[in-house]
């Protein structure tokens, strides 16, 4: 690869370069305008011309008309470039009589150039990913999730000469181990585009159960981007990024409306770019087609934006939960004191719920705080864990039975847990629990 007289040559070092690749990558470089495959020859008008019949062959026999245009920056040979194009043209018109000359609007441009090395046959030029090389606009920090917006924003931005520093949030366990390495495939299909990136994975799940736990729901979502906008940040003043790029949509959903888009930016002092804030969703798919991100983008895996929205099914209270936790604890009965496994049983039922628990340590059970963030009357609600020293009569697991029903307290309370993270279950409501 050379440059030279405002042309950048890519030349096969030997027959087993695969030019054909060379050739569609070379249309994905942005700053090129047109890429075109060249023949060169000698610098000879008669091999010229045979160079000219055999390369262009194809496009001739198709093509209706045609004109030749040359230029001649070796001075020393001995025809101008007018010349040249007029015997190379004639010679062209005479071996495929059927495609016409036409010098005013052409359906196939020939090229000829004469250079201090050889003399070049051009055929039509197609179109290259225009823009501007990358690295000439500076870097940004672009948040790529795993849908269809944000690869393409990124695209849009590159193209723009800016270099990218991909971040995505994460959540695990609510997002899966694959809808990582979804993101960083479709960083992959990026590479050809916007040269070689890297994504810096940040851990959101301790963000999200806070928002979860402290936060008025309606606004889960526009806290949430606030944190990632405030993050972002962050690893934009490390690698010295001066933008943030997200694939937001004016309108698209709820957390992209002026006043949404709005509260989210307030947070950051850097700007953030938008690419597609005006674009139908249509027209980025199209271009999401276009990059090639379109397929992986719409594979079904979930994306923290989603695990926690309200209408997520985790969070919904199921009765066969409720009644599980009455059955195991039944089944399972341990006296004053003993009782770890129900307390590992019940936390469990809380943990997976999202709650962060204070656990006692050196004795069985725990607690937890849930707070409204409205002041008011503090409501205690509690379940005894513990069984009796069974009589004969009731069904007994080494001598010992919830006679007393507290397998059900713990069912109930199980059940309050999950009925508390409902959404919308602390709306209205003040003072803690
Ligand atoms: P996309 O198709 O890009 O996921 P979206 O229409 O689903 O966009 P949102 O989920 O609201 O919209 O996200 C808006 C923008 O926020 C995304 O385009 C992306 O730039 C950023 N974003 C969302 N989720 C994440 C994430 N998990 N990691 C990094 N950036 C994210
Ligand atoms: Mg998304």
């Amino acid at each position: 690869v050379y440059s030279k007289q405002s042309t950048i040559y890519v030349e096969p070092k030997d027959d087993e370069c695969d030019i054909e690749a060379a050739f569609e990558s070379c249309k994905k470089i942005f700053g090129i305008i047109a890429v075109s495959k060249a023949l060169p020859c000698e610098k000879d008008i008669q091999k010229i011309i045979s160079a000219a019949k055999n390369y262009l062959a194809c496009e001739m026999r198709t093509a209706r008309s045609f004109k030749v245009e040359s230029k001649r920056a070796d001075k020393t040979f001995p025809l101008t470039s007018i010349q040249i194009s007029q015997q190379v043209g004639g010679a062209l018109h005479q071996a495929f009589p059927r495609c016409a000359v036409n010098v005013h609007d052409p359906e196939l441009v020939v090229h000829i150039e004469i250079r201090d090395d050889a003399a070049y046959v051009h055929g039509p030029a197609e179109e290259g990913a225009g823009g501007l090389p990358i690295g000439m606009g500076g870097v940004a920090v672009s948040l790529l999730s795993g849908g269809i917006d944000s690869p393409v924003s990124s695209y849009m931005i590159a193209k723009r000469g800016v270099k990218l520093e991909m971040v995505h949030f994460f959540s695990p366990p609510y997002t899966s181990d694959e809808a990582k390495e979804k993101v960083l495939s479709l960083a992959k299909l990026l590479v050809p585009w916007c040269g070689r990136l890297t994504v810096q994975i940040v851990p959101f799940t301790e963000i999200q159960e806070e928002i979860r736990r402290n936060c008025p729901e309606e606004f889960f979502t526009l806290i949430m981007r606030r944190f990632m906008m405030r993050i972002s940040q962050r690893v934009a003043d490390q690698v010295k990024a001066k933008a943030l790029v997200t694939g937001e949509n004016l309108g698209q959903v709820a957390s992209q409306t002026m006043e949404a888009l709005g509260c989210t930016e307030a947070v950051t002092r850097l700007p953030v770019l938008r690419p597609l804030i005006g674009f139908d969703k249509e027209e980025i798919v199209r271009l999401s087609r276009k990059i090639g991100t379109f397929e992986l983008s719409t594979l079904p895996y979930e994306d923290c934006c989603t695990v926690f929205s309200p209408k997520h099914p985790k969070t919904r209270p199921s009765l066969e939960e409720i009644l599980a936790a009455e059955d195991y604890i039944w089944r399972h009965p341990e006296t004053g004191f003993r009782e770890w496994k129900t307390t590992a049983y019940m936390q469990d039922v809380f943990e997976k719920a999202g709650y962060t628990l204070v656990k006692a340590g050196d004795i069985p059970g725990f607690y937890t705080d849930i707070e409204t963030g409205r002041p008011g009357p503090k409501l205690l609600i509690m379940a005894e864990l513990d069984a009796l020293s069974a009589p004969n009569h009731v069904q007994a697991v080494d001598g010992c039975a919830h006679a007393c029903g507290h397998h059900a307290q713990c069912a109930a309370m199980a059940g309050i847990a999950l009925a508390l993270k409902e959404p919308g279950a602390l709306h209205g409501l003040s003072g803690s629990v």
